[in-house]
């Protein structure tokens, strides 16, 4: 089914969807994609790929695809095909129309990291530039942007710390809140391969991963937390260290502020952030906690990797900064073998974070309120930029409820089945005059939007993705756009049809445009990766080959900065209603909502998504595997089919989230990381029970 004849020819490109970064042999015959092959040359893969990135490709030719653009008048219209033309002018005319009603801030766009570089630089190039606006954000909103904040705050960037050779030196890793093996296949296995080897593991986690236990590999620690609690694990963990003696005095007084290490210090020392104090609430030995503090402290390389278990949390850039701190603490960053790293579900969300599309900053993190940053954006661009950061994805539904936002531009995004509370994402999408989706399918979004222009696949497109470790690759265009333009040429023409003046021939312009305005991607140019092969930033002229490893010298930011983490419980509150904790993931053959990888082949890996629940909660339930149970919230419920397992603890149920049916996000609540509103998708309280099904 897979194989369609013998290939005429290749192409390199990278793999679309996890933060990985696969590169892949595209072998073709004609124009269709005979199979993809792990190319042996890939940094980040050296040979190696998982089934999503090796086979779950041909969701590029589905039937489902919209290859033609489309309009209607209101959402409750059936759809009109038009020419590109119409479309694109239609946009333009509903955009410039809302803005001359309801004023500039009246409309803003979402990028995604799932699009290339140049085409998330592009959307926040038209957002700020031709709308006036800083109202753009990107989907790491719901993920990663805790990582964003945390790290700037103690290291001065937002980006991995390490590159994954790294992982080859690491004596001990601490795993928190993810699980590799599933969701970062490739990269998972390195870290196998380096447990095989002797290195030790610390697990903290809710749910019992399989890297807890399985052929070779053992962890030295499983912490199975309860969902909610990583700020008082860490913070018990940093308490160890320091009340031990088992700091890195010499590393923190060279690299840190030592004022602030002192007062952090004084903090953790506290005995209410003892394991003992916080065993009971963590759910957790005291003592395990004790022994695994030591183990990352004393063990040699300690190095750290986490996932969206961290982010996802209404504390979740306070965990960032608490895992930071332990690592400054340690002395356990700045060399290979150690550092903090954030592990990327999607493939370019340290990309579609460094290009700027989040409503405060500019590429490379910087802040729209800088005079001179903007002055050299507004010198290139010829226009002026304003200085006052814009709306983030829930503020834009809010104000579109509250009949102040009007249109939207969506660009590789479906925020109603991505984001939380499915209901007020509707209504703010509903109260819209103007909801512009660009996307491969008609996906839920769509179902209210009133224009759709139709996207681009990874093969029908020249690019760049940036991976979890920070390293530039180049996608190349392996078959000619079937709907008949790429994404970024479709934000050029919306642009221009605006009177905003963009012009470039090929993607690699866009780059050296990035790179003129970008410090740490002053050295990148499209030349240079295809000589290199790939690059990791910063890449400039102190480091024209790119940097493996950040914080060598010194911290971004200079010294190193101790944040004190104080553990707030979150809002959301089991009781006799809701006496279960919800808490979701991925598993290693789908991907994300599914939109791709249930369009292939692979879909016979991973039928429905499953309910996970603990034998003595399923038997007071009634409940008996594989049985269709109800799973409801304070926001809502849904149907899915159990499955009894001791994976997760007594209290704790947890499920994928891949398939629509399974409308996790309509139970998941509205409460979010206090700085940077990414969703608490990994703690809701819920009552599970016997259905007949959906
Ligand atoms: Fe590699 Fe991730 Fe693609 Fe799998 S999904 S092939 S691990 S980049």
């Amino acid at each position: 089914v897979i194989e369609i004849g013998q290939p005429e020819h290749s192409v390199i490109t990278t793999c679309a969807y996890c933060g990985v970064g696969c590169t892949f042999k595209a072998e073709m015959r004609g124009n269709e994609v005979v199979r993809m092959v792990p190319w042996k040359d890939g940094k980040a893969n050296r040979g190696h790929s998982c089934v999503k990135g090796r086979f779950a490709w041909g969701y590029a030719s589905h039937k489902e695809r919209i290859l033609n653009p489309m309009i209607r008048e209101s959402i409750d219209q059936p759809w009109r095909e038009v020419s590109w033309e119409e479309a694109i002018a239609h946009t333009a005319s509903e955009f410039k129309r809302i803005q001359a009603k309801y004023g500039r801030l009246s409309i803003g766009g979402i990028t995604s990291s799932r699009c290339t570089n140049e085409e998330t630089f592009l959307v926040q190039k038209l957002i700020r530039g031709g709308f006036g606006n800083n109202n753009v954000d990107t989907c790491a909103r719901v993920c990663h942007s805790p990582t964003g904040y945390g790290l700037s705050q103690t290291y001065g960037t937002s980006a991995g710390t390490q590159d994954f050779d790294s992982v080859e030196q690491s004596d001990v890793i601490l795993l928190i809140g993810a699980n590799p093996t599933d969701a970062h296949p490739v990269f998972g296995s390195r870290m196998k391969k380096r447990l095989r080897e002797g290195a030790k593991l610390i697990v903290l986690d809710p749910r019992r991963i399989d890297l807890v236990r399985m052929p070779h590999v053992e962890a030295s620690y499983h912490l199975p937390l309860r969902p909610g609690t990583n700020v008082a694990v860490l913070t018990a963990l940093a308490h160890v260290v320091v009340t031990e003696g088992l700091a890195d005095e010499h590393f923190v007084r060279e690299r840190c502020d030592w004022d602030e290490f002192q007062d952090w210090a004084a903090f953790v020392a506290d005995p209410r952030h003892s394991p003992e104090a916080i065993a009971e609430l963590a759910g957790v030995p005291a003592e395990d906690i004790r022994a695994a503090a030591r183990l990352y402290a004393t063990g040699g390389n300690g190095a750290i990797y986490y996932g969206l278990g961290v982010t996802e949390h209404s504390q979740g850039s306070t965990t960032v900064m608490a895992i930071a701190n332990l690592a400054m603490a340690t002395g356990n960053i700045g060399r290979p073998g150690v550092g903090v790293n954030p592990l990327r579900g999607q493939n370019n969300v340290q990309g579609a974070c460094d290009m700027g599309s989040f409503p405060h900053e500019l590429s490379g993190y910087r802040h729209v309120s800088g005079d001179e940053t903007r002055q050299l954006f507004e010198s290139l661009w010829g226009v002026s930029l304003d200085s006052e950061p814009g709306l983030r994805i829930p503020n834009m539904l809010d104000a579109a409820v509250d009949g102040v936002f009007k249109g939207l531009y969506v660009q590789g995004e479906d925020i109603l089945q991505s984001d939380p509370d499915t209901k007020h994402v509707a209504a703010g999408l509903a109260a819209m005059e103007c909801v512009v989706v660009q996307d491969l399918f008609l996906n839920e979004t769509a179902n209210y939007a009133h224009v759709f222009l139709p996207g681009s696949t990874f093969l029908e497109k020249d690019g760049t993705f940036t991976n979890a470790e920070r390293r530039i690759q180049r996608v190349r265009k392996v078959m000619p756009s079937k709907s008949g333009k790429a994404d970024w040429e479709i934000t050029l023409d919306i642009a221009q049809a605006m009177g905003f003046d963009m012009h470039y021939a090929h993607p690699s312009e866009i780059m050296d445009e990035i790179a003129a305005l970008t410090p740490s991607f002053a050295g990148v140019s499209y030349a240079k990766l295809d000589a290199e092969g790939s690059v990791q930033w910063p890449c400039n002229e102190k480091a024209p080959l790119g940097t493996p490893v950040m914080h060598i010298d010194g911290f971004v930011r200079g010294k190193g900065r101790f944040m004190v983490t104080e553990y707030v419980a979150t809002d959301e509150r089991t009781g006799p209603r809701f006496p279960l904790l919800l808490t979701t993931g991925r598993i290693l053959s789908q991907y994300n909502v599914g939109a791709q990888t249930r369009r292939t082949e692979n879909v016979v890996w991973h039928g429905e998504d499953r309910l996970e629940i603990h034998p003595h909660d399923a038997e007071q339930r009634g409940i008996q595997d594989g049985q269709w149970v109800k799973l409801a919230s304070r926001s809502g419920e849904t149907s899915l089919r159990a499955l009894i397992t001791e994976r997760v603890a007594p209290g704790v149920v947890y499920t994928t989230f891949h398939h629509p049916g399974t409308q996790a996000n309509v139970v998941t609540t509205d409460f979010s990381d206090w700085a940077t509103n990414c969703p608490e998708y990994k703690v809701t309280a819920v009552q599970v029970m016997p259905s007949n099904g959906p």
